[in-house]
């Protein structure tokens, strides 16, 4: 436990595609092996700094619903009991990856944990009323009729619509703050957080899925982090993505960022709440944001690659 109270704090956050690449199965061998290179860095970055790790859910917990409606025989789960399952499983394939990561390294034992996370939200967040984000298979029109869900048609068929609120505390931050002092490397909040409603002192779970850059840029300010890395399948961020003019930014300061998410340069649900996390975390006092490619964690924690967001 030496030096540890002088080590800055740095939270990773991976895409869910950081596991489950397009274009692939989706075989449990294939997220094992795309895990190797971003865990590879963590491992090495671990010398130097205390690690918390979030990550997405987007694909996994698209699979396990497909499953739930390829099979009758069992009740259906909802989506909160979901979210945690992935929790579990992912968080697994995390921690067992790390650990050999570790291993190769030569570093001594580190304590790794993975934690469920519960995450609150507001129930007069103005997103219930409105579910916009498409989780989980895709449905024939006459399929779509009879599902017990908000259903919306996409370019690709019907999907069921879920609420994404904003996440307004992490219910574990003491402990996750406990954990990383004693220099566990903490993975946590994955898939957003298990998305639950206060009532007194119980807590209920509800069917929504909270954006995990959001509820890791929440987490950070909750619990001291200095450095954020947001993880994906994009070297950085872009101006003018998908078109001719395209070009890929190594900084963006907080007023640029603001004028371009208006202007509609990061769309929701995908590049927008990447850069609104680095934003709030910039603006709560953090020292370093930085949205990168899954490849570059080290080089973008250094602030050597990736997309950097600045105050002023
Ligand atoms: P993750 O699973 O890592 O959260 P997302 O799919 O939610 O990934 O967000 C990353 C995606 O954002 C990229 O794959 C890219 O297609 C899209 N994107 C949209 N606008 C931009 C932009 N301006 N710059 C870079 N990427 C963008
Ligand atoms: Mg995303």
């Amino acid at each position: 436990m030496k030096n540890v109270a002088n080590k800055e704090t740095l939270l990773v956050a991976l895409g869910g595609n950081a596991l489950l690449r397009q274009g692939e199965e989706g075989t449990i061998a294939e997220q094992f092996a795309n895990l190797r290179l971003p865990m590879r860095q963590v491992a090495r970055l671990s010398r130097r700094y205390r690690i918390i790790i979030t990550h997405g859910n987007g694909p996994q917990v698209g699979n396990l619903l497909l499953q739930q409606e390829s099979c009758a025989a069992v009740p259906k789960l909802p989506l909160e009991i979901l979210v945690a399952q992935t929790q579990g499983q992912i968080g697994y394939m995390i921690e067992s990856t790390l650990d050999s990561e570790l291993a190769a390294l030569g570093s001594g034992k580190r304590h790794l944990v993975s934690l469920i996370s519960y995450v609150v939200v507001d129930a007069s967040d103005p997103a219930f009323r409105e579910p916009s984000k498409p989780v989980g298979p895709f449905y024939r029109e006459e399929e779509a009729k009879g599902l017990p869900w908000p259903v919306r048609k996409t370019p690709k068929g019907y999907r069921r619509v879920v609420a994404s609120p904003r996440p307004v505390t992490i219910v574990e931050k003491s402990e996750i703050r406990a954990l990383i002092d004693m220099d566990f490397i903490v993975i946590c909040c994955g898939g957003g957080g298990i998305p639950v409603i206060r009532e007194g002192r119980a807590f209920h779970g509800v069917d929504a899925v909270i954006d995990k850059d959001l509820a890791s840029a929440r987490l950070a300010g909750e619990v001291g982090v200095e450095i954020l890395v947001i993880a994906t399948d994009v070297p950085g961020v872009a101006l003018g993505y998908g078109s001719t003019g395209e070009r890929f930014l190594d900084r963006l300061t907080v007023a640029a960022a603001r004028r371009h998410l208006e202007q509609g340069e990061f769309p929701a649900g995908s590049m927008g709440p990447k850069v609104e996390a680095a934003l709030q975390f910039m603006e709560g006092g953090g020292k370093r944001a930085v949205i990168c490619g899954i490849d570059e964690i080290e080089a973008a924690a250094a602030g050597r690659a990736g997309t950097e967001v600045l105050l002023g």
